[in-house]
């Protein structure tokens, strides 16, 4: 059921401290990846997230890089697409581009200018919700193509960032929170 699954994801997650610097508390989804079981109480908690909320979705948007681990395999339960969101200058071919704020500095996601068409639906997924910042410069980009997102995925919310708040009006639903 819903509840051992998400014991089993949540047993699956290690953390870090001071990766990959002083005060960071990361959190690995390694050990998921590495059990079978593990990844498929994942995709399944997602796959029923979207059925039960009935939600009509066109497109599965994976973020770069570890959303690239776990979205293809919810877009193929789902029988829709997936497409990438990727670090500025790995995608060929025309792309559009956001700027976005780091801790420091500043980062640019792109995707595929024919990656989503204007009114398709959209979900975005990635491993970690923390600051909120990389989804929030994912939105932008589908705004920019004019794609409808139905809302965010991610296995992990670190809830002290509020990146949840950030997000809004945008749904987001997380497995695990910390
Ligand atoms: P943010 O844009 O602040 O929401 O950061 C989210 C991105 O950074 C995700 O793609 C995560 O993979 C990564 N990230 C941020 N904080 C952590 C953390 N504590 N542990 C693991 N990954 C993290």
């Amino acid at each position: 059921d819903t509840e051992s699954k998400l014991q089993q994801v949540h047993k699956h997650i290690r953390a870090f401290p001071d990766f990959p610097k002083k005060g960071i508390m990361f959190r690995d989804i390694c050990p998921i990846l590495k059990d079978p079981a593990a990844l498929t109480a994942v995709i399944d908690l997602f796959e029923d997230h979207v059925r039960k909320n009935h939600l009509q979705v066109d497109l599965i948007v994976g973020l770069d890089a570890r959303g690239f681990l776990f979205g293809p395999l919810l877009a193929q339960r789902l029988d829709v697409g997936f497409v990438l969101v990727r670090k500025k200058g790995k995608l060929p071919g025309n792309t559009v581009t956001v700027e976005y704020d780091l801790e420091y500095g500043k980062a640019e996601a792109e995707i595929q200018e024919d990656a989503v068409a204007p009114g398709q639906t959209i979900l975005l997924i990635d491993d970690l919700l923390a600051t909120g910042g990389t989804l929030y410069a994912a939105c932008e980009l589908m705004k920019k193509q004019q794609a409808e997102v139905l809302g965010c995925m991610v296995v992990i919310e670190l809830k002290e960032l509020n990146g949840r708040d950030k997000l809004k009006p945008h749904n987001v639903f997380s497995l695990v929170q910390y």
